[in-house]
């Protein structure tokens, strides 16, 4: 049985007599099979499972954006059960920030380029909600998604540099048959942009074969990946990068472990994607 509570007091009790070790794995909801695979690895390395389903504010610059987030609890707490999840946190907005909040959690170079440029104050936001949750958890183990892959190195570096407990975890990027990595934002995309965005992948895998044939010029990767997006009218780039994979500096020579990545819009609803090379 999923048990779900919603305060810390809850939370505390819950987890003092749970078996060790815990592994957390932190979401917003709209659960999919993304989500799904965090919470199998976690449960196959840990006693105890703890999803936190939270849609957290301080990660979102625009209003709208937050609003429109999808959202079902009840589903997301069935699918907890499904796959064996032994405690759901889904605390209010007030439990996360209690009244008189006034601490940010920023996070320098690691969280500047890339996602961190495009959408200003959004990692600020994720540094901070996950220092608080993980604290809360108190959890050996937490999994993030490769799909996020700047997030799992923003939260990466938080943890060292606050010498938090939990190891964090990454996981592979889970799929739909046609490329598409799932994602909660999906289901905003209409039939037609839906059929066009599986050319984030396709542009990630372009410029993955040209790098596996020898291709090394950063510039002349990120036009492949410019050139596949431009092909397809719906989709509007908004970045596409290939940077070193530490550090998320750009690279103009592709000479060590490197991240392919993209950002692109179709109408109102902005994905992002990656492919570590090397
Ligand atoms: P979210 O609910 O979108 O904040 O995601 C919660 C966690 O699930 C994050 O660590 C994400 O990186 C991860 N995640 C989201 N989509 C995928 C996916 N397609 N494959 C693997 N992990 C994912």
């Amino acid at each position: 049985m999923t048990r779900v509570v919603r305060t810390r007091a809850e939370l505390r009790d819950a987890l003092a007599t749970a078996a060790r070790p815990v592994g957390v794995v932190p979401t917003m909801g709209w659960l999919h099979a993304g989500h799904r695979s965090l919470m199998r690895q976690a449960r196959a390395e840990n006693a105890t499972t703890v999803v936190t389903i939270f849609v957290n504010p301080r990660q979102f610059g625009d209003p709208r954006d937050l609003e429109q987030y999808p959202r079902n609890e009840a589903r997301d707490v069935s699918i907890c059960e499904e796959e064996g999840v032994d405690l759901v946190f889904a605390p209010g907005v007030e439990e996360v920030y209690p009244p008189g909040f006034d601490t940010v959690i920023h996070v320098g170079a690691i969280a500047a380029p890339l996602e961190g440029a495009a959408r200003p104050g959004h990692f600020d936001g994720v540094a901070t909600v996950v220092a608080i949750l993980l604290d809360l958890v108190g959890a050996e183990r937490a999994y993030f998604g490769q799909k996020d892959a700047q997030q799992v190195l923003v939260v990466g570096q938080m943890a060292r540099d606050l010498a938090i407990r939990t190891a964090v975890i990454a996981c592979p990027t889970v799929r739909e048959a046609d490329g598409l990595a799932l994602s909660s934002r999906n289901v905003h995309l209409d039939p037609r942009e839906r059929a066009a965005a599986p050319v984030l992948h396709r542009a990630l895998v372009a410029a993955r074969e040209a790098w596996r044939s020898g291709e090394r010029s950063g510039d002349r990767l990120r036009a492949t990946m410019a050139a596949t997006l431009a092909a397809e009218p719906l989709a509007q780039p908004d970045y596409v990068s290939v940077a070193d994979v530490a550090t998320l500096r750009e690279l103009d020579v592709v000479d060590r472990p490197a991240l392919l990545s993209l950002a692109v819009r179709f109408g109102s609803t902005r994905l992002i994607d990656n492919e570590p090379i090397g």
